[in-house]
């Protein structure tokens, strides 16, 4: 039998293309399915179709496109089991927690479907007593949203999501690593009443069709979710156009442990952050800064909590951690970690890739005596591996928590309330999650400073990033 092939959505047809991208079951090391890969010519064909979408659905009241997000959640819900599997399957994510993305993903389209009657413009007292200013919102226009392998269903619906309700159509690009997901929900929209061109599925390239999407003089904004060299290249390509761009891009988040914090829950915090989906997250917790009076028990804690994950099949149950999604992450965390360790520092756990029939592992890893300059302190290793810094003095733990190039998550582990609001005031993060791992919530702001990104996603916020104002004059 042969591959399963999936195809391009575009223009309301399913196409498929002259080349194809093959997808590797990171566990299994097998190839499992073969992709449609784009490039300019269905760039072209994708935005034309979005463009020439978009009066018409902009006309469409809130209401009634927020029923079509409606009918997206219904679909996914219907197909809850054979996603969660097909996303374990492209990218070794383990069962439990590819089932939560799903389901997750559903609850967002419903959640977003819900603005549709409460997203508002506003009135403005003018200086003329016989005038009255309005602020309305505006849908922005064409809209291209480019995704990681790492959450790939469910960052293609916090795209698509706002984008559609407030009257945007949308281009969505899966990343070339785990494209099925968010294909196989292409074919399942290609199953509803959806005016063609509204919403468009185009896999391929960061950089031949990625690029291609961005420079277009049709595509009005791109909302990315990415690494920063991305980012950077995402910037470039829409100079020229002065093109709004909203990027998710990576992070180095603190977590800082105070000497008061409840310890099962640090260490739980801790740990979750670190090791869910085999440390594969953005807004993971890649640096821990421990108080000196707690450090050599906390250090201990974690590396019994660290040794506790049960790595394996992600089908299995009670595995907790599986394999990297690919050699080229292996590789680059066993880089990573070896130049820390050539630089002085010291493996508490793990530090080398895990002796296993198949799959790309690597062992959940601690570090100490890394320097705070040193680059497994400032860079994201996006994998499993913790460096802990030992602190002494407040001031000095928040400089050096705020002592990096990006601003995404960060982290606080204490009991008391004023430990807790001085934290929130200093650290400069876009989030601040206290006595909890990270993970953000639909109803929250996900947002980075720095070179963690422009603008964000989730909630309000996230839905005023897909509009724009316009201010009329009214005298009478
Ligand atoms: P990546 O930057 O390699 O790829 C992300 C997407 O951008 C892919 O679809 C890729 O094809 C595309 N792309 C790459 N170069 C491009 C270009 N020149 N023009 C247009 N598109 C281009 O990232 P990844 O490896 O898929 O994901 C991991 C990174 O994403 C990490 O840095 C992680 O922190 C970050 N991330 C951030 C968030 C967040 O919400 N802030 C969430 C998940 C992942």
């Amino acid at each position: 039998m042969g591959l399963r092939q999936y195809r391009n959505f575009i223009n309301g047809e399913l196409r498929p293309a002259s080349e194809v991208i093959q997808v590797e079951n990171p566990f299994t090391q097998q190839i499992i399915a073969e992709v449609a890969k784009g490039g300019a010519a269905e760039a072209d064909d994708a935005l034309q179709a979005a463009r020439a979408a978009q009066p018409a659905w902009a006309k469409k009241s809130a209401a009634a496109r927020g029923e079509v997000l409606k009918q997206f959640a219904q679909v996914i819900r219907d197909h809850r089991v054979e996603l969660a599997e097909l996303l374990m399957h492209e990218q070794a994510k383990i069962a439990p927690l590819a089932q939560v993305e799903i389901d997750v993903t559903a609850t967002y389209f419903d959640y977003y479907a819900g603005w549709a009657r409460v997203y508002e413009g506003e009135i403005i007292n003018s200086d003329d007593p016989q005038e009255n200013i309005f602020l309305f919102q505006k849908p922005i226009g064409v809209v291209v949203g480019i995704c990681p392998w790492n959450f790939p269903f469910f960052v293609m619906a916090r795209k698509v999501a706002p984008s559609l309700l407030v009257g945007c159509t949308t281009v969505l690009k899966p990343s070339s690593t785990t494209p099925l997901t968010t294909l196989r929900f292409a074919e399942l929209v290609a199953e509803l009443d959806l005016p063609p061109g509204v919403l468009n599925f185009v896999a391929g390239g960061g950089a031949t069709l990625g690029d291609a999407l961005v420079r277009h003089p049709l595509t009005d904004m791109v909302s990315l979710t990415g690494s920063v060299e991305a980012g950077v290249e995402i910037i470039k390509g829409s100079a020229e156009k002065i093109m709004k761009t909203s990027l998710e891009l990576g992070g180095k988040a603190p977590a800082i442990v105070f000497p008061d914090a409840d310890m099962d829950i640090a260490i739980k915090g801790v740990t979750d952050s670190r090791l869910i989906f085999s440390g594969q997250v953005c807004n993971c917790a890649e640096r821990a800064y421990v108080h000196a009076s707690i450090y050599d028990e906390f250090v201990d804690k974690l590396k019994a909590s660290f040794e506790a994950a049960v790595l394996d099949d992600p089908a299995l149950p009670g595995v907790t951690y599986s394999s990297q999604i690919d050699r080229a992450q292996l590789d680059k965390i066993s880089d990573m970690v070896d130049k820390a360790v050539a630089d002085g520092a010291e493996v508490v756990t793990g530090g080398r890739a895990a002796d296993k029939p198949s799959g790309y592992f690597y062992e959940p890893t601690i570090i100490v005596g890394a320097a705070q300059d040193s680059q497994i302190v400032q860079k994201e290793v996006f994998g499993p591996v913790l460096p802990i810094v030992k602190w002494d003095d407040y001031d000095e733990v928040i400089a050096m928590a705020n002592d990096v190039e990006y601003g995404l998550t960060s982290s606080v582990f204490t009991r008391d309330v004023s430990t807790v609001m001085q934290a929130i005031k200093d650290l400069n993060f876009g989030e601040t999650y206290v006595n909890r791992e990270h993970f953000e919530g639909i109803q929250g702001f996900h947002a980075g400073w720095r070179k963690s990104g422009i603008g964000g996603a989730d909630g309000k916020h996230g839905l005023f990033e897909y509009l724009q104002s316009q201010v009329a004059y009214i005298r009478y």
